[in-house]
């Protein structure tokens, strides 16, 4: 057994929410999951410091989450500390073209400031979830899109270092990938846009959020694409082509609107999404002889 006196003692603190057998859950938007031995909520830098180099001491493992909307967590919990960011890295500032926000900042509450301020360039991130800090870690966007291409600099906290900046040509981007050590936490990224008018960035925010509407499954509990589109091909087409749209395994299907998304119907575990996966891995390994990669993030799998 993990001594977690350490963290018990910081609970009193001020800055920093700790929650004991939190539920994961409620920490994801697929709405699944055991529970993580320790869910910290760390309001300011200093107490962020604190919150790692006490995990460090105890040898805990821990992992960052935004809003969980790319993560898969496992119905046995995660043997660790599941750390979210919150107040002090909540703010954003405008300094002309360029926007700089926190990492806990909602995505949608970026994007509604690049159209209040007039600035182009983040319109491919409307009706994406997630924070900040996730979708820079994760880069996301569209297929010919994405975040990366808009970020002026990034700060990040380095575990038992201390802060790191890392310019725009510092950083590799890749598809929803980033060349920001895994380990370093995303504390602020600046965005550098280009000014344009309200009606051209609403239009083209628009269009973007109707074919969301259009191609993708509403209201169902889901992380998105479970898997990356192999070079040149889409994974949905080839998924819906092996005629897998609808197939379950208890509360997990794939789902009938877009081939790529596997949602909980309501009681799905994550034994179901990932017996769902790997039936649609198999049968479109057998039929294209394409070996499909996920894009989810599993969490509390290991071992
Ligand atoms: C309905 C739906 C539609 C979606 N559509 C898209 C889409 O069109 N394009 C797209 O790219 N994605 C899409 N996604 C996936 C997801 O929304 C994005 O990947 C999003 O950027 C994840 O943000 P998050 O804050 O939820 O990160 P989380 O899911 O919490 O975490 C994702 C990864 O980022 C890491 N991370 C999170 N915060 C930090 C931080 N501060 N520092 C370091 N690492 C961090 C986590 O450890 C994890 O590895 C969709 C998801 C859903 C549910």
């Amino acid at each position: 057994m993990r001594d977690l006196s350490r963290l018990e003692a910081l609970a009193t603190a001020a800055d920093v929410d700790v929650q004991f057998d939190a539920k994961l859950s409620s920490c994801t938007t697929y709405r699944i999951g055991g529970e993580a031995d320790a869910l910290v909520t760390v309001h300011s830098y200093q107490m962020l410091n604190h919150v790692i180099r006490a995990l460090m001491d105890i040898e805990m493992p821990w992992v960052v989450l935004g809003k969980g909307s790319n993560v898969l967590a496992s119905d046995d919990g995660y043997r660790g500390c599941v750390i979210r960011l919150g107040r002090e890295f909540s703010r954003m500032q405008v300094e002309g073209s360029l926007i700089t926000a926190g990492a806990a900042v909602p995505l949608a509450k970026l994007v509604n400031e690049t159209l209040t301020q007039r600035l182009s360039g983040l319109e491919s991130c409307a009706g994406i979830p997630g924070t900040v800090g996730g979708a820079v870690s994760m880069d996301a966007g569209s297929r010919h899109e994405w975040i990366g291409r808009s970020v002026h600099d990034v700060v990040t906290y380095r575990p038992g270092v201390g802060m790191q900046r890392y310019e725009r040509h510092q950083i590799e981007w890749g598809y929803r990938w980033c060349s920001i050590p895994g380990d370093e936490i995303i504390l602020e990224a600046t965005f550098e846009l280009k000014p344009s008018t309200r009606e051209a960035i609403a239009n083209e925010m628009n269009r973007r959020m109707a074919r969301r509407r259009a191609t993708q499954p509403i209201g169902k509990p889901c992380c998105g694409s479970v898997f990356r589109n192999p070079p040149d091909r889409s994974v949905g087409a080839l998924i819906e082509d092996c005629g897998l749209k609808g197939y379950a395994v208890g509360g997990a299907s794939v789902s009938t609107v877009h081939a790529n998304f596997v949602v909980n119907n309501g009681n799905a575990t994550a034994i179901d999404v990932v017996q769902v996966m790997n039936h649609v891995h198999d049968e479109v390994k057998e039929r294209y002889g394409i070996d499909l990669t996920p894009e989810v993030k599993f969490l509390g799998f290991e071992g």
